[in-house]
């Protein structure tokens, strides 16, 4: 069913724009439907999984597998089922007419339907530690990451809903969590507040930022610094997670379909967004689950919903 892509060709049934656990799932079952379809990749395919090292908790690899490795099975089983795939980055949507327009800097496509699937990115703090340290001990998700620190002290950083959240359920593991926010209250709601109050295995550390992250070569040590006094902390940790928040890829999206407060692309009805035609799959409108495996099911049912939208049209 694989062949080479045809350079020149620009119009498809449905184009899918990002490449990650979402939009390949979408390829695949988009292309067994015979819908003839593109995936524009952006120039760094794969999504946030290329960035994580091992992955436990994807379903069908006994022995878990590399993020990497994952999102290039991934993208040949979605050549193999005939997408076509062109690593380029969309600059521009028209959802405001039929066929639909997507743009890079040197080519127009056009297509009937289209899933978006440009995910969300954790914000970053902005330390050389975490790039560092990435998949060594940084890191920004503690469903994926928090058994590989079993009795061992840890770091969160933030103050909303997700820190308190990481921070709980890393206690299940850690021996101590450490949770650092920059301000003396939390943003988090109260309920959660008084839970996270209650355990004995979380520390609170107000008014401080985590201003470096130190190690040799894993995680060993987090410098905090006081924002009223700026009197320096060590802690002796095996891991920061750092939940300040999410990024949802979406400024392409703005003027053309609803999204809500945070940027998120808002569903009306299943995967359907507020322009008819228009789709969205995985972490650009998931804000809750954020997983590769939701993604990819989110990409699944939204190829399904265009399947049946391109039938009844
Ligand atoms: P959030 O509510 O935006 O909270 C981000 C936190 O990170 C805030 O405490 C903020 O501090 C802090 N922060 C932001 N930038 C920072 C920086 N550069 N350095 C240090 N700290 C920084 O994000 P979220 O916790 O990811 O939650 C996002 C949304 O999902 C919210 O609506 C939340 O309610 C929801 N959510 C719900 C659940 C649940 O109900 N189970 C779980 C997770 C998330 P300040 O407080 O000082 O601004």
């Amino acid at each position: 069913m694989s062949g080479k892509p045809d350079e020149n060709k620009t119009k498809f049934d449905v184009i899918i724009i990002g490449a990650g656990p979402a939009g390949y799932t979408a390829g695949i079952y988009s292309s067994r439907a015979r819908r003839d379809t593109l995936i524009l990749s952006g120039i760094l395919p794969g999504g946030q999984l290329v960035n994580t090292t091992d992955v436990e908790n994807y379903p069908g690899f006994e022995n878990g597998i590399m993020g990497p490795d994952l999102m290039i099975n991934f993208r040949k089983q979605t050549e193999r089922m005939g997408t076509t795939i062109v690593d380029d980055e969309v600059t521009k949507v028209d959802f405001k007419q039929k066929p639909f327009k997507v743009s890079t800097a040197s080519k127009e496509y056009e297509a009937n339907a289209i899933i978006v699937c440009t995910g969300a990115n954790p914000r970053k703090l902005g330390l050389e530690g975490e790039t560092t340290f990435a998949g060594k001990g940084a890191s920004y998700c503690a469903t994926c990451d928090g058994p590989f620190f079993r009795n061992q002290e840890l770091v969160v950083s933030g103050g909303g809903d997700s820190a308190v959240e990481e921070a709980t359920f890393l206690t299940k593991f850690a021996s101590m969590v450490h949770l650092v926010h920059r301000r003396d209250e939390l943003r988090a709601s109260k309920v959660m507040q008084e839970r996270a109050f209650a355990d004995k295995k979380i520390k609170f550390h107000w008014n401080k930022n985590v201003e470096e992250i130190i190690g040799n070569e894993k995680v060993q040590k987090v410098v905090l610094n006081d924002t009223k006094t700026d009197e320096k902390t060590t802690l002796e940790v095996g891991g920061v997670f750092v939940a300040i928040g999410h990024e949802p890829n979406t400024k392409l999206f703005v003027d053309e379909i609803e999204l809500d407060k945070q940027g998120y692309v808002i569903l009306k009805e299943n995967t359907k967004t507020s322009v008819e035609g228009v789709f969205a799959a995985g972490d650009v409108h998931d804000h809750r689950y954020r997983q590769a495996i939701t993604a990819a099911g989110f990409g699944c049912m939204a190829a399904i919903d265009v399947d049946k939208y391109l039938s009844e049209n």
